[in-house]
């Protein structure tokens, strides 16, 4: 778990467009941050400038105790969810599962600990020998987020994770984010467009405005006395 903190960072994509502009924040360690705001503001960007999937033009990000600015994505020690699942199709959920930790050359005593904690915490057990095609959409979520789990990193970058799911499984999905992020207290930074995945996920929210911070409070507090 860390702290990430974001100092003056600036994003200009080639064409000029400045998708973030002098981002100054705090993301607490163990907190919940969820980043909001209307398409177009700059949230995935800045996202993926925590990530280091895109570099930044100005200023400095610091995940724990490292400037990380100048770190390739897989030495920053973050997991990332997206929301198209992003998951291989011709292997099982247990594969989809301990693939990460193979790459990195985990031994299969540990992965498989690991991936059997993950689809415990996440309800997906009777599911580990399935293929993705063989399950609903949520549940394939769920795959996603067991991805990140088991490397147990020190923090979750999401990206929209619900934004392709029914209503119904949103809600169910909210509650077990909230679960998650209860019990294992890792540091989570959660962009989305929409209000209520900020109120009731969020430990705090950020609101982002043409690429500039806009507010960043509770959910109480920015709701209720907006
Ligand atoms: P959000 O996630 O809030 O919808 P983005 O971070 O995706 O916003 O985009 C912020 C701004 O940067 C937008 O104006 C968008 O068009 C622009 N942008 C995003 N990605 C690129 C890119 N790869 N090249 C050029 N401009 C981009
Ligand atoms: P390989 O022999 O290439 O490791 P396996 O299909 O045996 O391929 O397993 C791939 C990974 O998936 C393993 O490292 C293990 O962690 C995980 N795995 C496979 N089957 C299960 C299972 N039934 N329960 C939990 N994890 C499993």
């Amino acid at each position: 778990m860390a702290q990430i903190r974001l100092d003056g960072v600036d994003k200009v994509y080639s064409g000029g467009v400045k998708a973030v502009d002098s981002l100054d924040l705090e993301i607490r360690d163990g907190e919940f941050m969820v980043l909001v705001g209307p398409s177009g503001c700059g949230k995935s960007t800045a996202l993926r400038m925590i990530a280091g999937l895109e570099d930044i033009s100005a200023g400095t990000i610091t995940i724990g105790d490292r400037v990380v600015n100048d770190l390739a994505p897989k030495d920053r020690d973050i997991a990332m969810v997206f929301q198209n699942y992003a998951l291989y199709p011709h292997m099982t959920v247990a594969q989809n599962l301990a693939f990460g930790l193979k790459l990195r050359g985990m031994p299969k005593e540990e992965r498989n600990k690991r991936v059997h904690e993950a689809a415990k915490m996440l309800g997906l057990e009777q599911f580990l020998e399935r293929k993705p095609a063989a399950l609903s959409g949520g549940q394939r979520q769920r795959v996603a987020m067991g991805r990140a789990i088991v490397r147990e990193p020190q923090a979750f970058l999401m990206d929209e994770p619900l934004s392709n799911l029914d209503a119904k499984l949103r809600v169910s999905m909210r509650a077990s984010l909230n679960q998650l992020h209860e019990r294992l207290g890792v540091t989570t930074v959660y962009v989305t467009h929409d209000q209520i995945e900020a109120m009731t996920l969020g430990n705090r929210v950020c609101v982002l405005r043409e690429g500039r911070l806009q507010q960043v409070d509770t959910p109480q507090r920015l709701f209720d006395h907006p």
